[in-house]
């Protein structure tokens, strides 16, 4: 009896150290990729980036190595890339030099962006590019034989120029801001390519997901973060992101950084001190855990929560919220609390499901204000969630608003800012409210369905109605007319 149990603890013993060695999850291990995202990977574009940071220069060396597949029923004439980084050139193409919002992302006066392009190259057979558009945002290449199914490799070289500017391209303070600045394909819809501009109000990005494998070497003072986690050897940081709609990196040259566990998601809150780095970690793993259940499982392995120096309260890029640092404030836990909602409801809507958000501003930013609003009342309770929808609907839909604006306009047709936020996030959440009240409560059900069947993919307004009426056995196409597409 005596023996059997010491070769049973001694069997333990060893278990547990196996365990302890093997494996038990690592702190500072690299969490690795689910099966479900791999499998959604699988089948996608490739990209390929080799970036070179010189911080004196504020160049950015971009080598860019990409594989499409022509994934349409036409064989294509051209290959559209979206090149936002050039309209930073000049004030009259920077979306952050609008009237409203020059003074606040140029605080230094004007300061020149864009990019130089070199060597593009289709199937290594060298081309000339066109750009559409005077922003050079629109960058055209011709391609001969690109049937259906088939794949070409793109390659090109750009030096970009990152101004001084506190917009999603820019550097302020030691921070580099790369969000929307490297090459992406448009996408083709109804026979042509799309080449938005890019407006100075809401986010004009309609992407597909892709894989990235980005390589990026900087001066040794300075630590990069994007949507995965580096690892670090020779000088150079390296890492893949699967199946994501967006690569955006951000570059400090001063850094903390805090993590925690939610769900099996490492969540890294990244700020240039120690308080913003510790500030939205608890609120993040509450939001993520909220999402979770209620919309259905975050896919990426990493969330990074970054504070940065920026115009803006914030904005969302797959994997990763940027959060203005003005938020980290005394007397502002409710505001930064609500941002980080509001911008973590985007990895559901908006990265895992795409939609237009240049046409269809509100298929993210409602939905976004709506799982914000009820994060809310599940976290602190029907009183809290009253008093925050009588501020973010109910005020919304009592304000004069100029005849023929609704939620359901594209994001060109708005005057500024504030229309945009009135209409856009507190009416459009005002139509989910509605939908709400009229099934008693089971808007999230659909929300939930609407994230399963359209993960990785691009929802159509269509999508949204089909799912809704399969959902909620009714056709409510009559109720989202009234709110979306109906002055008031
Ligand atoms: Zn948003």
């Amino acid at each position: 009896m005596k023996r059997a149990t010491s070769i049973v603890a001694l069997a333990l013993a060893a278990l547990i150290s196996v365990y302890a060695l093997f494996l038990r999850p690592k702190e500072n291990s690299i969490p690795s990729p689910s099966p479900e995202l791999l499998a959604a990977a699988r089948p996608l574009d490739t990209y390929d980036f080799d970036l070179v940071l010189h911080p004196d220069s504020n160049q950015l060396g971009v080598t860019m190595h990409a594989c499409f597949q022509n994934r349409w029923s036409e064989t294509l004439p051209d290959i559209v890339l979206r090149t936002w980084a050039g309209a930073y050139a000049s004030p009259e193409t920077s979306p952050a030099a609008s009237d409203e919002l020059y003074n606040r992302c140029y605080p230094n006066g004007f300061s020149e962006g864009g990019f130089v392009l070199h060597d593009v190259t289709i199937n290594e057979q060298r081309v000339t590019p066109t750009f559409d558009d005077a922003a050079h945002t629109v960058l055209r290449l011709p391609v001969t034989n690109f049937e259906p199914g088939q794949w070409c490799e793109v390659s090109l070289r750009m030096v970009l120029t990152v101004p001084d500017c506190l917009h999603r391209f820019g550097r302020s303070q030691g921070v580099w801001l790369l969000g929307n600045c490297l090459p992406i394909l448009s996408v083709y819809e109804q026979g042509a390519w799309r080449t938005d501009a890019y407006a100075a109000i809401g986010d004009p990005f309609v992407s597909a997901v892709a894989n990235y494998n980005l390589t990026l070497s900087l001066p040794e003072r300075y630590t990069p973060f994007t949507s995965g986690i580096f690892e670090h050897a020779n000088g150079l940081y390296t890492t893949t992101l699967h199946a994501v709609r967006e690569a955006a990196l951000l570059v400090y040259e001063q850094s903390v950084t805090a993590s925690i566990q939610a769900d099996g998601t490492r969540i890294v809150c990244i700020g240039r001190n120690k308080q913003q780095a510790h500030k939205p970690l608890q609120i993040a793993k509450e939001v993520l855990k909220y999402y979770n259940q209620t919309y259905g499982a975050y896919p990426y392995p990493v969330l990074m929560v970054a504070a940065v120096p920026f115009a803006f309260a914030g904005m969302e890029y797959p994997g990763m919220i940027w959060v203005g640092e003005n938020l980290y404030g005394q007397g502002l836990d409710d505001a930064l609390e609500l941002t980080v909602a509001h911008e973590i409801a985007h990895q559901w809507f908006y990265a895992l499901v795409g939609s237009d958000q240049f046409r269809h501003p509100w298929q993210d930013e409602a939905l976004c204000e709506h799982a914000m609003l009820h994060y809310v009342r599940a976290r602190h309770g029907a009183g809290a969630y009253d008093a925050l929808a009588r501020l973010r609907i109910a005020a919304p839909m009592q304000e004069n608003i100029r005849e023929g604006i609704t939620p359901g306009s594209p994001i060109d047709s708005f005057h500024d800012l504030e229309e945009y936020t009135t209409v856009v996030y507190g009416r459009g959440a005002a139509m989910l409210q509605a939908l709400d009240v009229h099934t008693n409560g089971r808007v999230d059900d659909f929300l939930k369905e609407y994230v399963r069947r359209h993960a990785f993919a691009l929802a159509s307004r269509q999508d949204f109605e089909i799912t809704l009426a399969d959902v909620l056995k009714e056709d409510m196409r009559e109720l989202l007319i009234d709110y979306l597409d109906t002055s008031m």
